[in-house]
């Protein structure tokens, strides 16, 4: 019975979805079955890339609030929707722009390097964005000597540091979900699957890199395990991903390096409200024109440095 009902909402989706000319968009920690109806699934860059190609009038953004935020900035004729308004981010709220004015008065002549996990007035006040798929890449093509600014999350920054050994000064915020994920339990994991290949999200405590092979975006994630020849692998990240993992490689086995991290905001979209906000064509989201303009370019930089 329970099948049937859902049968019936993903006809009612795929039909009003026509009717409507839109498009769905959904992030790789949605809960399965958006996921499914999705007609993309993707990390924040893929879903930006997405959103500013698609020629739908109408955006339907499975997602949290910054995501469909970068949706419209990038395509401010568009209609984009995001079907729960709850579905914010406390990582991207750890930052605001007042404060990121007081920084920069600070350190006059800085780069400011904006994770996408931002707000609009956030990515308004800064130089250019970046995503944990190309986050290294762009910090790496900043002129040496140049002060960096990152903001928000301070993981992904000292991951960063890390790796490309360039000094930054950090922004201290972070994802509640993946500071869940602790060594230990890491460990554990690893003792029960040696043979598995460890990819983790850069959003992961920066210690627990000795225990991982590989830092990686949700796509480059999903990119990894499909092209590698390993049967095994811990996946060190929100666990909403697993399902993509595991449909796209069903010969291949993905343990959650913890069950712990579930991210509340990215299950709050289900199928329900996809088809109510097709239906009443809710919610929309709004950002007064200068902002997106001054939000844009930083975006926009981001995306011609990825290429
Ligand atoms: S997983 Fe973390 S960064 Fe992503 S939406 Fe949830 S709280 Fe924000």
């Amino acid at each position: 019975m329970a099948d049937m009902d859902q049968n019936k909402l993903i006809e009612k989706i795929a039909r009003l979805k026509q009717e409507r000319r839109a498009v769905i968009l959904a992030h790789n920690y949605e809960l399965a079955e958006v996921q499914d109806i999705a007609d993309f699934t993707g990390d924040s860059l893929e879903l930006s890339i997405r959103a500013a190609e698609t020629e739908a009038g109408v955006i339907v953004f499975c997602g949290v609030t910054f995501m469909a935020e970068t949706a419209k900035i990038l395509s401010p004729s568009k209609t984009v929707l995001l079907p729960v308004l709850a579905a914010g981010c406390p990582m991207a709220d750890m930052a605001n722009a007042a404060e990121l004015r007081d920084l920069k008065a600070r350190h006059p002549g800085a780069e400011v390097v904006t994770y996408v996990n931002s707000t609009a007035e956030v990515k308004a006040e800064s130089d250019i964005c970046v995503t944990s798929a190309n986050a290294e890449k762009i910090v790496s093509r900043i002129p040496v000597g140049k002060e960096i600014l990152f903001v928000p999350d301070r993981n992904l920054g000292q991951n960063i540091i890390n790796r490309t050994g360039r000094r930054m000064i950090l922004w201290p915020g972070f994802c509640p979900t993946h500071r869940r994920i602790e060594n230990a339990e890491l460990e554990r994991r690893k003792r029960e699957f040696p043979n598995a290949v460890v990819l983790a999200h850069p959003e992961c405590n920066p210690e627990i890199a000795p225990l991982v092979d590989e830092f990686l975006s949700t796509g480059g994630i999903c990119a990894y395990a499909r092209k590698s020849l390993a049967k095994e692998f811990i996946i060190v990240t929100e666990i909403g991903i697993l399902h993509r993992l595991q449909k796209e490689n069903p010969g291949k086995v993905f343990i959650p390096a913890s069950v712990q991290a579930v991210c509340p905001f990215m299950k709050l979209i289900r199928l329900e409200d996809v088809l109510r906000s097709l239906e009443n064509m809710e919610y929309k989201v709004e950002l007064p024109r200068e902002l997106m303009d001054r939000a844009r370019i930083p975006i926009r930089r981001m995306l011609e440095m990825s290429k």
